[in-house]
């Protein structure tokens, strides 16, 4: 059992906290070939430790599908990093321990991270004939100078070019994520990226805005004032209009930062935010079983040497029960507020849910919340006022 996170919980314990339903399983694969100007992961350019990473995260599978009993998955995410850069081998290594450690019995969904520029079509095939069904390109932009200005490795075209091999090595579902918010990055680019997006036929895309909360070199470039970002207004102007746009493409919004044609949402990520348990294994990847919580070291050295392990946290009863609106209202779905005020009656937590149902109304009131049925959703213009409406839950 050593190199697993079970400081004060038994195996035992886990199996049970696991219950019987499915788990989602995510693998982070911490390399890149550079580093983008600004990124905040846990990544690194020293190819040299890869191999050592691919046996670390395959001892940590058969430890943990002993660990858990071979536990039943339904949803595998291979991310990073840039998981393409796995040698062909490395990924038939990494995929056979997978089914042997875990009952792979009723995966619906096996993503694959990858980036343009690290991608062809041999290792395209490999990767499907493997049974990884689903792929994520991080395209962010099709500009080639705002590429450039990010650290991408790849221009535009490549970006559509991977999407296009892709489709060709059987990749019926294929997303791409497109980033909003880039120092020099104008409304009509973001839009007409859209298009050129959904226009391959890719059935999801996720919209991220670019974030610089922590150091990084064009943090550094724009608190020096030698890079400035597009403003909140033109920011909400971004989103406001793909939130116009991107369905009249064929793309619906399922959640406040992604879309996807019908019936191609990521049903790992839709885990995350229904609450369902998930396994993380590698550098600093996080897990929830039932009420435990636990982040991997984000070390990758130490990762490696099996130091770092994060102490289990034990939520309590009214942490877990803020999860399900703080994560649910990011869903276009909503949450069953009358589901949500029986768990709290059971969980002796009426006063709390009182509480978040007068915030709710107040939200309503000012046109940021809307109900349907039992449901109470996020219109809109709640979704780009998300963050103040979610710090009710925290
Ligand atoms: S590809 Fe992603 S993980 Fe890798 S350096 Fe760029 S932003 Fe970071």
């Amino acid at each position: 059992m050593s190199g697993l996170p079970l400081q004060g919980l038994s195996g035992a314990g886990l199996r049970n906290a696991a219950s019987a339903e499915p788990l989602g399983l995510y693998l982070h694969v911490p390399f890149c070939k550079d580093r983008c100007t600004y990124c905040s992961f846990v990544t690194t350019r020293d190819q040299g430790l890869q191999s050592a990473t691919v046996e670390k995260l395959m001892a940590d599978l058969k430890a943990w599908g002993a660990a858990l009993g071979r536990p039943a998955v339904d949803t595998l995410y291979l991310g990073g990093g840039t998981p393409s850069l796995l040698e062909a081998r490395e990924l038939a290594d990494l995929t056979r321990v997978l089914r042997e450690s875990f009952d792979l019995s009723p995966l619906e969904e096996a993503t694959l991270e990858a980036n343009p520029g690290t991608v062809d079509l041999s290792w395209l095939e490999g990767a499907r004939a493997l049974g990884w069904d689903r792929i994520s390109f991080g395209v962010q932009t099709l500009d080639d100078a705002l590429l450039a200005r990010l650290g991408r490795i790849h221009g535009g075209a490549e970006g559509l070019e991977a999407l296009d091999l892709a489709a060709q090595a059987g990749f019926a579902r294929r997303s791409a994520d497109l980033m909003v918010g880039i120092p020099g990055q104008a409304l009509d680019r973001v839009l007409g990226d859209a298009r050129t997006l959904a226009s391959t036929g890719l059935e999801h895309m996720s919209i991220y805005l670019l974030d610089l909360d922590k150091a990084c070199p064009l943090k550094a470039e724009v608190d020096a004032g030698r890079a400035a970002l597009p403003t909140e207004d033109e920011v909400a102007d971004a989103f406001e209009g793909l939130q116009a746009e991107l369905p009249a493409l064929g793309l619906e919004p399922y959640e406040i930062s992604n879309y996807a044609r019908p019936g191609g949402e990521s049903r790992h990520n839709l885990r995350y935010w229904r609450r369902r348990p998930y396994l993380g294994l590698g550098p600093s990847a996080a897990s929830q079983l039932g009420a435990f919580r636990w982040t991997e070291s984000g070390v990758i050295p130490a990762w490696l040497e099996g130091r770092g392990e994060a102490e289990i946290q034990e939520l309590g009863a009214a942490e877990t029960l803020a999860e399900l609106p703080l994560l649910g209202l990011r869903l276009h779905a909503g949450v069953d507020w009358e589901a949500l005020a029986v768990r709290s009656d059971a969980a002796n937590l009426r006063p709390l849910f009182d509480a978040w149902t007068a915030a709710m109304d107040r939200f309503e009131a000012g046109g940021l919340v809307v109900r349907r049925g039992p449901r109470r959703c996020l219109t809109g213009r709640g979704m780009l006022l998300s963050n103040g409406i979610l710090s009710t839950f925290v």
